[in-house]
C-alpha cells in the first residue's frame, strides 16, 4: 500500500506532502516533500501521527459512563458501582462489550490497547471450563476492532492488608501468585496481541506474591503494570503493615525497571520519585480518571525530572481521548504551578505514541519511519475545532484543540480501519455500545 499524507508527523517534525509505502505490516519507506499523491496511493488529509498507545484500560469500566456521575461520593464509592457492573460479565457479554469500546478507541486513533485485565474468573470465583475465557475475549474483542492490544493479565488476590478477597473480588482471585502464573501462561500471543503480567496494587497482592509476578514477567522480558499510590489511603495503609510506602515495597521486592509501568502513582514522597526515576519505571498517567475519581494531581514533572518516562491511559473511559489525556498532563502542571510550557506538544506527542507502545511491549511502533509498524492516525486540520491555525503548528493544534472525533482515519499494520470517520468492519459502534452497555447496568 501507499498513504499520502497531506502532514505527517515525522522525525519530530511536521512535514508535508508525506509518502507512506508499506510492507505487510511495516512502514516500507517514507518520502517527504512529496506535493501530490502518487496514482494509486490513500490520501490521508490533515495531519498524520503515528497510531496512539491507550496504555491503561479497563474495557468494562466504559459502562460506568454517565450513570456514575449522579451524587457525588469518592473513589471508594464509585469502585462499589463498578463492582456492580463486573458482577453481571461473562465471556459473552465481555466480548460484546470489549469489541465496541475498542472500535471507540480505534474511531479515536487509538492502534493499541494496554488492557489491564483482572476479572478471570465467573461469579464466585469459579474458574470457567477454559480459565482464559474472559482474557480471551478481549483479545478476540480487539481482533474484531482492527486494534493491537497487551493482555496485562492481572494478580489480583486480597482485598487489603491481610485480608481475603471480598464477594465481587472473588472473580479476580487465582488464589495465590503461582496459581495466576499458571493460568497466565496459558495465554498466547498473536500478530496482534501481545501478553504482560500486572500486579494490581500493593493492596491487592500480599508482599510476598510480588515477586514471582514480578519474576514470571522478567523470564519473558514482557511488560509488568502496577497501579501505585492512587490513594492516600493505600500509602497509609502499606506503611501501616509493613513500614515502607507502596513504591518502596515494590522496589524492595524487585518490582521496578524499565519494563515496569506504576500507573497513576499520584500521592509520592521524595523517595519515590527518586526510587521509580532511577530505576528506569515508567509512570503511566491517567488524567481524565484521576481528575473524575478526585485522585489528585501526580507528580508529572518532578517524575520526568527523576527519570520516569510518561505514558497516558483512559482507565475507566469516563471519557476515551488521548488528545485530552495528552494535554490534561500539561494543564494540570499548569494549574498546580501557575506556570504554562512544561511539556511542549512534541514531548506531549511522545507520551501518546513512542513511549506508551514501549511500556506495552510494542518498541518497534509509535513513530512514523521505514521498519516501524504501519499504525497511523490521521487527526483533521480543517474541523471547528482544528481550522485557523497553519499546518506547521498541526502538532499544537492537535494536542491542544483536536478531541477524539477529528480523528478521520486509522491505520493499523498497514490496514485502513478508519476511513473517513467510519469504522470499516465494526459497522454500528454507538448502536454496539448502547446494546452492550444496557445489558449489564440496571438504574
Ligand atoms: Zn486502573
Amino acid at each position: 500500500m501507499t498513504y499520502w499524507a497531506e502532514h505527517a508527523w515525522t522525525g519530530g517534525a511536521v512535514a508535508s506532502g508525506v509518502v507512506i509505502e508499506t510492507a505487510g505490516e511495516r512502514i516500507a519507506a517514507v518520502r517527504t516533500g512529496v506535493a501530490a499523491p502518487p496514482p494509486g496511493a490513500e490520501r490521508l488529509p490533515g495531519l498524520t501521527v503515528p497510531g496512539l498507545a491507550n496504555a491503561h484500560s479497563h474495557a468494562f469500566h466504559r459502562a460506568l459512563r454517565g450513570f456514575v456521575q449522579r451524587g457525588s461520593g469518592t473513589f471508594w464509592t464509585w469502585r462499589e458501582t463498578m463492582y456492580g457492573v463486573s458482577a453481571r460479565l461473562d465471556p459473552g457479554s465481555y466480548l460484546e462489550l470489549a469489541r465496541a469500546v475498542y472500535a471507540e478507541m480505534a474511531l479515536a486513533g487509538i492502534t493499541c490497547v494496554g488492557e489491564f485485565h483482572y476479572l478471570h474468573h465467573a461469579p464466585g470465583g469459579r474458574p470457567y471450563a477454559e480459565p482464559n475465557s474472559m482474557g480471551e475475549a478481549l483479545i478476540e474483542a480487539a481482533a474484531r476492532a482492527g486494534i493491537r492490544i497487551t493482555l496485562l493479565d492481572t494478580c489480583y488476590l486480597a482485598a487489603g492488608f491481610g485480608t481475603p478477597p471480598e464477594q465481587h473480588q472473588l472473580r479476580f482471585s487465582d488464589g495465590d501468585a503461582a496459581a495466576w502464573a499458571a493460568r497466565a501462561a496459558e495465554l498466547k500471543e498473536r500478530p496482534h496481541a501481545r501478553i504482560g503480567a500486572a500486579v494490581h496494587s500493593v493492596r491487592a497482592v500480599p508482599a510476598d506474591q510480588i515477586a514471582p509476578v514480578a519474576e514470571w514477567a522478567a523470564e519473558r522480558q514482557a511488560p509488568l503494570h502496577v497501579h501505585l499510590s492512587e490513594q492516600p489511603a493505600e500509602n497509609e495503609a502499606c506503611l501501616a503493615a509493613h513500614g515502607r510506602t507502596p513504591t518502596g515495597l515494590l522496589a524492595e521486592r524487585g518490582a521496578l525497571g524499565p519494563r515496569t509501568s506504576a500507573v497513576h502513582a499520584t500521592h509520592l514522597t521524595g523517595a519515590d520519585l527518586g526510587l521509580l526515576g532511577g530505576s528506569g519505571t515508567t509512570v503511566c498517567l491517567c488524567p481524565t480518571t484521576e481528575r473524575d475519581l478526585a485522585d489528585g494531581i501526580g507528580p508529572a514533572a518532578d517524575l520526568a525530572r527523576a527519570g520516569s518516562p510518561l505514558t497516558l491511559g483512559s482507565d475507566s473511559h469516563a471519557v476515551i481521548d488521548l488528545f485530552e489525556e495528552a494535554r490534561a498532563m500539561e494543564l494540570d502542571e499548569r494549574l498546580r504551578t501557575r506556570r504554562r510550557g512544561h511539556w511542549s506538544a512534541a514531548a506531549l506527542l511522545r507520551a501518546a505514541t513512542l513511549d506508551g507502545h514501549a511500556s506495552l511491549g510494542w518498541p518497534e511502533a509509535g513513530r512514523i519511519e521505514a521498519g516501524a509498524l504501519a499504525d497511523l492516525a490521521t487527526v483533521a486540520l480543517d474541523s471547528v475545532r482544528t481550522a485557523g491555525p497553519p499546518p506547521s503548528l498541526g502538532a499544537e493544534t492537535a494536542v491542544f484543540a483536536a478531541t477524539a472525533a477529528d480523528v478521520r482515519h486509522v491505520v493499523v499494520g498497514g490496514r485502513t480501519v478508519v476511513r473517513d470517520g467510519v469504522h470499516l468492519t465494526a459497522g454500528d459502534v454507538p448502536g454496539a455500545l448502547a446494546r452492550a452497555v444496557d445489558r449489564l447496568v440496571t438504574t
